[in-house]
């Protein structure tokens, strides 16, 4: 178990909850996560997340591809042992339809594995366990090698902005007035616009708690984001709610 990755999620005594984490280094991304293994999963969400990123997340591979061909983000995180199919013919199918950079996380070392994933298309790979400074700095480099490391994460979804980088988001323009936890619900629930998050994935990515089912914390903190969008519960426009399952963000006009 890499213990190391998963006390990287925690956020050092000295730094204020309320900084913008724009000391991390400009480059961010819409990020997606493909690993079966929660903890790690979760861990590495966080770890992004403070760090920054945008974060969507997938358990199995199929999922994580669906995800990418329906809206490609700018890198994939992928795990190679997964439950459903094996990391390597998965990323050859990633290949045939996106030209995504793609991350490879492993726990194989051995030179014929890490020669076979790059031959099958990997862009970088690194190996378990591993530091969420390591992956950052790997995500930094396959961005600007794409060229797509200029730190402009903008998200829009219909008249919502939500500029990652620099923890700012507009509605028709005007600024919302966001707290830090409010704005990574909004920026997580923007990079999977259009797909349900859980609440218990909710409270592992943004807060890293376990989601007991009682555990107000996810609702109380959509309440206070649906009322800064100008919206209720009982006439939801940007934030759909799916009884029992999780939340959406959409756009109402679509
Ligand atoms: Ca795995």
């Amino acid at each position: 178990m890499p213990k190391r990755l998963l006390r990287l999620g925690q956020r050092p005594a000295n730094v204020q909850p309320s900084a913008a984490p724009a000391s991390y280094g400009a480059v961010v991304a819409i990020v997606a996560i493909i690993e079966d293994e929660a903890r790690i999963r979760e861990a590495l969400a966080r770890a992004l997340i403070d760090r920054g990123h945008a974060v969507r997340s997938a358990s199995t591979g199929m999922a994580g591809l669906q995800q990418v061909v329906d809206d490609p983000p700018d890198v994939v995180v992928l795990d190679l042992g997964l439950p459903d199919i094996d990391g390597t013919e998965l990323l050859k199918m990633l290949r045939a339809v996106s030209a995504v950079p793609v991350i490879v996380a492993t726990a194989r070392d051995d030179d014929g594995d890490i020669v076979a994933t790059l031959d099958a298309g990997a862009d970088d790979y690194i190996v378990k366990p591993y530091s969420a400074e390591q992956l950052d700095a790997r995500i930094r480099a396959v961005l600007r090698r794409a060229g797509s490391g200029g730190g402009s994460v903008v998200i829009d979804v219909g008249e919502l902005r939500i500029d990652v980088p620099r923890h700012e988001a507009t509605m028709a323009g005007e600024p919302l007035d966001l707290t830090r936890k409010e704005f990574e619900l909004l920026a997580h629930l923007a990079a999977n616009a259009g797909h349900v998050v859980t609440k218990r994935q909710l409270m592992a990515d943004i807060w890293q708690q376990p989601y007991g089912g009682a555990d107000k914390t996810v609702d109380v903190h959509l309440s206070w984001l649906r009322r800064k969008l100008g919206e209720t519960a009982a006439d939801p426009r940007y934030l759909r709610t799916i009884r029992g399952v999780g939340v959406k963000l959409v756009d109402p006009e679509a």
